[in-house]
């Protein structure tokens, strides 16, 4: 597996395993002990999965400096100190006294000043990293007007059908990395029967889910993956073992249609309904 550097220096492993949507608790035990087993090393949670209890109980029997543990910060804490008390609650849940990565999940009611609890939080030692999710170039740029520490990572969605191109320039040019949420595209039935994707399985012998995982990796991506079956988690991280050529991966990128599968983080009114405010 390899380790990506943040911009602070912090290492992550470049793919882990997404618990979007496991709310049974024998169900994500297994995922997990079988995703360890496969050598992840790097779990990705959020307040509003409503599993950081039962992803804390799973992962209490392994070392804790042996994995990478990520949460976000749930839109219905808008302020400073709700963001700080549904951190503690969060690090509970999580039987952890740190993570390694914290985001601000949707750039809803509040980013600016839930932000700056982050960077409290950052120096206090409890996340080792910070960032945000969801967020494009205007609210980016929003936020580093009065951050005092730049956001790591910017984990948004990004597919074959939804490549992010420009916000992922942007981003490279202020040195904040890309984590790619639903990476499979949610298991789309279309993207996985492309004719392009489907050549590059067959040349190399792989299946067309870990030919896009490894155009994720090849883009430089962070990817997290969702899975709760044994033989899929294995397949997934089956993947560092070949590249795409360029020309493969300009055949990629050919296959973008600006395709969401999630929700839009220019839908305001989506954004002020999940703040339940
Ligand atoms: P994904 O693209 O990882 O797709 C998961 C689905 O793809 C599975 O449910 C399954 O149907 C299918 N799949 C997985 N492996 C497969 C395989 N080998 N063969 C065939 N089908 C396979 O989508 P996701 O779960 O939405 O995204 C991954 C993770 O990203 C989530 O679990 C969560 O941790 C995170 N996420 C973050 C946000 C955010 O707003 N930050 C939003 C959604 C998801």
């Amino acid at each position: 597996m390899k380790n990506i550097m943040l911009n602070n220096s912090y290492k992550v492993p470049q793919m882990g395993l997404g618990v979007f949507l496991v709310e049974d608790e024998k169900v994500l035990t297994d995922a997990v002990n079988w995703a360890y087993e496969a050598g992840y090393r790097h779990f990705d949670t959020a307040q509003i999965y409503n599993n950081e209890a039962i992803l804390g109980k799973a992962l209490a029997p392994k070392e804790r400096s042996s994995y990478f543990l990520t949460t976000k910060v749930w839109n219905s804490n808008t302020t400073y100190e709700e963001t700080l008390n549904s951190f503690e609650e969060s690090l509970q849940k999580l039987q952890t006294d740190f993570v390694d990565l914290l985001l601000i999940h949707w750039p809803s009611e509040g980013y600016v000043e839930k932000w700056r609890a982050l960077e409290t939080l950052y120096q206090q030692g409890k996340a080792k990293a910070i960032g945000v999710s969801n967020f494009e170039i205007h609210q980016l740029q929003a936020l580093m007007e009065t951050a005092t520490i730049k956001p790591m990572i910017n984990q948004i969605e990004t597919h074959p059908y939804f490549q992010q191109n420009e916000l992922r320039e942007f981003m490279e040019k202020e040195g904040i990395f890309h984590q790619s949420w639903a990476p499979l595209g949610q298991g789309l039935k279309d993207l996985f029967e492309e004719p392009v994707l489907q050549a590059l399985a067959n040349k190399y012998q792989k299946s067309v889910p870990q030919i896009i995982l490894r155009w994720h990796l090849d883009r430089n991506s962070i990817v997290i993956p969702k899975s709760v079956h044994k033989e899929r988690l294995e397949e997934n991280i089956n993947v560092f073992d070949f590249t795409l050529t360029e020309k493969e991966l300009e055949e990629i990128a050919s296959l973008d249609r600006g395709l969401r599968v999630g929700p839009n983080p220019a839908d305001e009114a989506w954004l002020k309904e999940t703040t339940g405010k």
